[in-house]
């Protein structure tokens, strides 16, 4: 059954989501550590030339995420490509951070590792982080989310690891399994493990962070789904049949 968000809005369809491109004048120029993230080996060649009038193969979403300070994301080229044709990422990037309205300003949710993702999957990750999961943790916690442990970015392989059956929404990038929030910074750090949340207000958390991936994802799996998603909260963007048929377990 379909289950309202907390404070995210429903998801409108991806292509109503890429903005146009900006015009280059309005363009704000990328710090320079947000280009080093990926060797220079795997990135396109245009990738280097995004302050050009036109940004030859860079995409809409990219330049978008790009465009807001404290994102670090790159345009990536995944190795399984050759592999398996049907394990295709739309736009594929790496995501090493995104970019929140933190207590005392502009913060950002770093990734360990950092995932390959599909960049419309990236965009909806960083407006669900900011969103709803930052707010959560500030009310719940006191503390800014400060960077999620995941798994499962892009990962050539069918659902559930099975050798047969429909492939994973982790192999086209649309997909990300996330095991721990870890909040705040220094000494007062602390986080929270999906497996095992310590005590109440954890549960609480956890619980409502889920609630609210409800509204921004299609699907949501998670400890209580299956013996699969049992230490991991499993969410992906992939298209259903319709609107409606959201999966959120
Ligand atoms: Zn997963």
């Amino acid at each position: 059954m379909p289950a309202l968000g907390l404070a995210a809005p429903v998801t409108a369809p991806l292509s109503a989501q890429r903005p146009p491109p900006r015009p280059p004048e309005l363009r704000p120029s990328i710090p320079d550590k947000a280009r080093k993230t990926e060797p220079q080996s795997t990135a396109p060649a245009s990738a280097k030339t995004d302050n050009a009038a036109t940004p030859a193969g860079q995409s809409s979403c990219l330049s978008a995420l790009s465009a807001i300070p404290g994102n670090r994301v790159t345009p990536a080229t995944p190795s399984t490509l050759e592999k398996d044709p049907a394990c295709r990422i739309d736009d594929p990037v790496r995501v090493e951070a995104l970019a929140i309205r933190g207590s005392g300003g502009a913060a950002t949710v770093s990734f360990e590792p950092p995932p390959l993702l599909s960049c419309a999957m990236a965009k909806t990750l960083a407006h669900w982080l900011d969103s709803s999961v930052q707010p959560l943790a500030r009310g719940h916690f006191e503390q800014d989310i400060a960077s999620l442990r995941v798994g499962g970015g892009h990962e050539c392989r069918r659902r559930n690891r099975a050798s047969a059956g429909p492939l994973s929404e982790h192999a086209t990038g649309q997909a990300l399994d996330i095991f721990a929030f870890k909040l705040g910074i220094g000494a007062g750090a602390s986080q929270v493990v999906v497996e095992k949340p310590g005590g109440l207000t954890q549960s609480r958390f956890l619980d409502a962070v889920r609630q609210s991936a409800c509204g921004a994802f299609m699907t949501v799996l998670g400890p209580g789904s299956d013996a699969a998603h049992a230490n991991h909260l499993h969410v992906d963007i992939q298209e259903r049949r319709s609107r409606a048929s959201r999966f959120c377990q």
